[in-house]
């Protein structure tokens, strides 16, 4: 959806400085995934739409605020522990979410929205020579470049890096993205787990169903990771919703993440005493299997990390 179409659907977006917004940080509108949405409190447009306060400092603001520069050893690579290799696929996403701690951040400064050839070759080397047993494939969204980059992306780490995670919002902002060549692709490829990521039941809609049923049947794991964010789930009604839904769709709530302070998303913050509280909600509702790991990953750069409830 452009910028004209989408001011006359959202008539508030008319003074909103957009152009100035998306210098530092792109808009992109699928209509597929906005839906019916049509009052601005709604979880899909307030993640979605540019909003002036993205322009104004706060405080609060970390530059880097889950440590990846001093843990990137060469461009589009960031590895943080001696298992785990996080690769960065491409800066391209189907929908630029407006809390992204990777709005403001470069990992390795590189300026393009994709690897060089000679980039592409030196990261897959580096990550074959890690010793790390995971790759974890992310961006951007590994799922915004095509099949055939994705997959020689994956054969490249083989036989040294086994396990693949493929860490994706594509299946809940662009469902038709998951097709029966990419699933069998991924399924000859096991072990290769893919790590969803939505926010509000809101956005698990029939085709988003559809996209992860499509994951799940193949035989790949499917587990979600929300962010907890001010005004679109931050209570615990809202997530109880999200995670019950998920495990109905054979989806796992793996992670809840405190939301990174990163310049440009002060609006989606909330308190850790907030979130100890609403997570502590879910855990006296949801089973074992529908209760994600509340965790930060903090600016030192160490890895995430749960938090636990306060001792009284
Ligand atoms: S799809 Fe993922 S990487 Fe892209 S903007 Fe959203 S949260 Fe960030």
């Amino acid at each position: 959806m452009g910028r004209h179409e989408a001011e006359e659907r959202f008539p508030w977006l008319t003074n909103v400085p957009w152009r100035a917004i998306a210098a530092q940080f792109p808009v992109r509108l699928p209509r597929g995934y906005l839906g019916d949405a049509r009052e601005a409190s709604d979880p899909r447009l307030r993640t979605a739409l540019p909003d002036p306060a993205e322009l104004e400092p706060h405080a609060g603001d970390v530059p880097d605020p889950v440590g990846e520069q001093a843990r990137s050893p060469i461009p589009w690579v960031v590895q943080k522990h001696a298992d785990r290799v996080l690769l960065l696929l491409t800066k391209r996403c189907h929908v630029y979410c407006r809390y992204c701690f990777r709005r403001d951040h470069d990992p390795g400064s590189s300026s393009s929205e994709d690897p060089t050839p000679e980039e592409w070759a030196a990261m897959f080397a580096f990550a074959r020579a890690s010793g790390a047993r995971e790759a974890i494939l992310s961006g951007g969204d590994p799922l915004a470049v095509s099949d055939a980059r994705l997959l020689n992306a994956i054969d490249a780490l083989r036989p040294e890096v086994p396990v693949i995670r493929i860490h994706t919002r594509a299946p809940i902002t662009f469902p038709q993205r998951i097709t029966p060549h990419l699933v069998s692709s991924l399924r000859a490829r096991a072990p290769v787990w893919v790590i969803v990521h939505a926010n509000h039941p809101v956005e698990l809609s029939a085709p988003v169903r559809e996209s992860l049923a499509r994951l799940v049947d193949a035989g790949l794991p499917v587990l979600n990771q929300a962010v907890l964010l001010r005004g679109v789930n931050d209570h615990p009604d809202i997530l109880a919703e999200l995670c019950e839904t998920l495990v109905s769709l054979r989806v796992f709530p793996y992670y809840l993440h405190h939301p990174d302070a990163a310049p440009g998303n002060a609006a989606f913050r909330v308190s850790l005493d907030e979130g100890r509280a609403i997570h502590e909600a879910l855990r006296q509702r949801l089973s074992g299997i529908a209760l994600p790991t509340y965790v930060i990953d903090p600016p030192d750069g160490s890895g995430k990390r749960a938090i636990l409830p306060e001792l009284v």
